[in-house]
């Protein structure tokens, strides 16, 4: 059957492609998640290294169970207060391990209920986090970044600006969320349905996920543990810039939610603003969204589409769109351009985004409008720790 010669064909170069960029992505590895005094630490660890490590104390498995729920469950970081664990065991782990946590370089809280943080790891690096308050509901997303600066470079991205400098660690990934959770004070992790803030995770903060994908796993494998932080796949949604070969691996390993930076409808124009179109067309892009494993009308994929004046936001451009994604489980989030110094672009109409918005909406397709949030303290991904730089440096 040429049909399922062609798959294979297919599948065959994804593996290629797939072993490509993980070993690209090993070449930016983190550094070792051990202090200057050779004590390690424990948090993004997965449940069988934390046996192991028990198990080279010379420790039983139900001791890396019991530490798991100190650590994820109640949020503790000092072992003098795990009062299941004996005194002698306490100090014979805090001789070794550390519970990190990534340091609060500054935090910033918006008129809106907004708050960014830029976190500083060990040796120096940082990354933002932002909590984005629900309007009318006591819950929020947490905006998680994958790595420090990032390979690609969308035109309308302040990220894209900066060069990657590394990937962050499976420790500094679940890492923001937690220290996120310290700051509202929201330990022990409340059961699953009840209410919580911090009730979802968009990991669309600095960086391409997956192009950092067994860090970004190991740290989504932490978070959705249910002895744990426990928040289930269907509060997480991983967005993609378009990595074509990983995301079919999302979606088995993971199966969260799936957001797809599409921000164009013609390879031409998606070639120039998300370069790594030229790579991955829209062909294929949206190939690999029909496939996407757990998509289905309660479970939609999200198509992003920045909105920006008179590049991409036409009415022909909405019905084309609106012929792309036809038949697909999916919603489209309009996401007003949000400027940043130098930017080559604008800000598209209200006008003009509520007509593309309409077209999408008469045709069967929810497209919400993204609200600008936290705009008074420079929510625009990779802003803050640009203007964190500059004060640095005018300072030194
Ligand atoms: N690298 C991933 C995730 C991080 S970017 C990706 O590209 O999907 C998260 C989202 O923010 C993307 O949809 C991206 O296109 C969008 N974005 C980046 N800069 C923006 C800006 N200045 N204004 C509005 N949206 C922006
Ligand atoms: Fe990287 Fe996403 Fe920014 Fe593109 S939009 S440069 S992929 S962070």
């Amino acid at each position: 059957m040429p049909g399922a010669e062609m798959n294979s064909a297919v599948l065959d170069l994804n593996e290629a492609e797939r072993a490509r960029i993980l070993a690209k992505a090993a070449a930016f590895a983190p550094p070792p998640a051990t202090l200057p005094d050779g004590r390690r630490d424990l948090v993004g660890l997965s449940r069988e290294e934390l046996a192991a490590e028990m198990l080279a104390l010379g420790e039983k498995p139900f001791r890396a169970k019991q530490l798991w729920h100190w650590l994820y469950h109640q949020g503790e970081t000092d072992f003098a207060r795990m009062n299941t664990i004996a005194k002698p065991m306490q100090m014979k782990l805090a001789e070794r391990f550390v519970v990190g946590r990534p340091e609060v370089a500054t935090q910033q809280d918006s008129a809106d209920g907004t708050r960014k943080w830029l976190f500083r790891f060990r040796d120096q690096q940082q990354v933002e986090t932002v909590y984005i308050p629900s309007a009318d509901e006591d819950r929020g997303a947490v905006c998680i970044s994958t790595q420090v600066g990032c390979t690609l470079s969308c035109r309308f991205c302040h990220t894209g600006t900066q060069a990657l400098v590394r990937n962050l660690g499976a420790a500094e990934i679940v890492g923001q969320f937690i220290a996120a959770r310290d700051s509202y004070g929201e330990w022990p992790s409340p059961k699953d349905g009840t209410p919580r803030h911090l009730s979802n995770i968009v990991v669309m903060g600095m960086g391409e996920p997956l192009y950092n994908y067994e860090n970004v796993a190991k740290a989504l494998k932490i978070v959705m543990d249910h002895e744990g932080i426990g928040l289930s796949r269907r509060r997480i949604t991983l967005s993609t810039s378009g990595v074509v070969p990983m995301m079919d691996r999302c979606g088995v390993e993971l199966g969260v939610g799936l957001a797809v930076s599409l921000h164009a409808v013609t390879d031409e124009l998606r070639d120039e603003i998300v370069p790594l179109n030229r790579k991955y067309p829209i062909a294929d892009l949206l190939a690999a969204c029909r496939r996407y494993p757990g998509a289905s009308n309660a479970r939609r994929i999200t198509f992003e589409y920045v909105m920006l004046r008179g590049v991409n936001d036409s009415e022909a451009e909405a019905r084309e769109l609106v012929r792309l994604i036809s038949g697909m489980p999916a919603k489209v989030n309009l996401i007003p351009f949000n400027p940043w110094p130098g930017s080559p672009y604008k800000t598209s109409t209200s006008e003009a985004i509520h007509r593309f918005a309409d077209i999408l909406n008469d045709a069967g397709y929810a497209s919400p409008i993204r609200r600008p949030r936290g705009r008074d303290i420079l929510a625009a991904c990779g802003q803050l720790k640009t203007e964190s730089e500059r004060k640095r440096k005018v300072a030194e």
